[in-house]
């Protein structure tokens, strides 16, 4: 069990109508490290994502993140969504806005930075991620591949306690893939909690120390990479493996 945990989903049910798309999920996330998330089309693994920003409600259950409960709404919710940072598989730049004031944007509104500031930070950033020479452009300028290390970096702007990837490089041309894992890759070397919806089995294997494998609205395993690809336990997981592999 997790020493210091950031994430903590206990007993957590959601429904949309009659469907249960989360079952029971008891999840937990420690500070620093990088969970994989995996499993078939429609077995809620966004939906899990969703529920730890707040983006969907959960009608029973708990989940805490550093400790205290999800806010309801107001001015902590907006801190939440900082908190917790997410990418997701179709960017969400402002496409009217340059690289420089996608990454700048919401330091200004929500942490309160001064503009300088802001943009001092996102240059920083815009480095880190290999895109520093691309400030000035807008989104449709650059390849997806550079537009989601935008993204990225906006994310990483609001110096949030974990990151949330849900299928970030699923959009992308097989060329751009690896461009983008090579900076989640270098995040979690740097320490960086992240929970992550990936089929990169690859970046599983390398770059993460669990694997939570859902199906059909629950957790069926939760173990290390090594032994989820080399012994999984479940029919379900197999079956799935057998598929990707
Ligand atoms: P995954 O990301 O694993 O593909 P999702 O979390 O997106 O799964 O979806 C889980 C299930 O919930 C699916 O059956 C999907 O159709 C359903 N679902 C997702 N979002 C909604 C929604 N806003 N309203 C109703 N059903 C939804
Ligand atoms: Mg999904």
């Amino acid at each position: 069990m997790a020493v210091d945990p950031l994430i903590e989903l206990r007993g957590v049910n959601k429904y949309y109508g009659e469907l249960h798309v989360l079952q029971d999920i008891d999840l937990t996330v420690a500070r620093g490290e990088v969970v994989v998330v995996i499993g078939p089309s429609g077995s809620g693994k966004s939906t899990l994502c969703r529920v730890v920003n707040r983006l969907e409600t959960i009608q029973s259950g708990t989940i805490r993140v550093d400790g205290r409960p999800l806010p309801e709404e107001g001015k902590a919710l907006a801190g939440l969504r900082a908190e917790v940072g997410m990418v997701f598989q179709s960017f969400n730049l402002f496409a009217h806005k340059t690289v420089l004031q996608n990454v700048s944007l919401a330091q200004m509104k929500v942490r309160g930075r001064k503009r300088e500031e802001a943009d001092h930070r996102s240059r920083e950033l815009l480095d880190r991620v290999g895109l520093s020479s691309q400030a000035a452009k807008l989104p449709a300028q650059l390849s997806g591949g550079q537009q989601q290390r935008v993204a990225i970096a906006r994310a990483l702007a609001m110096d949030p306690k974990v990151l949330l990837f849900d299928e970030p490089t699923s959009a992308l041309d097989p060329e751009m893939i690896n461009e983008v894992l090579e900076v989640m890759r270098r995040l979690a070397r740097d320490g960086m909690t992240m929970v992550v919806v990936s089929h990169e089995m690859g970046f599983a294997r390398s770059a993460a120390n669990r694997v939570v494998f859902m199906s059909e609205g629950r957790v069926v395993e939760d173990r290390t990479p090594e032994d989820f690809f080399t012994r999984p336990e479940s029919e379900r997981a197999r079956d799935f493996l057998s598929k990707i592999l």
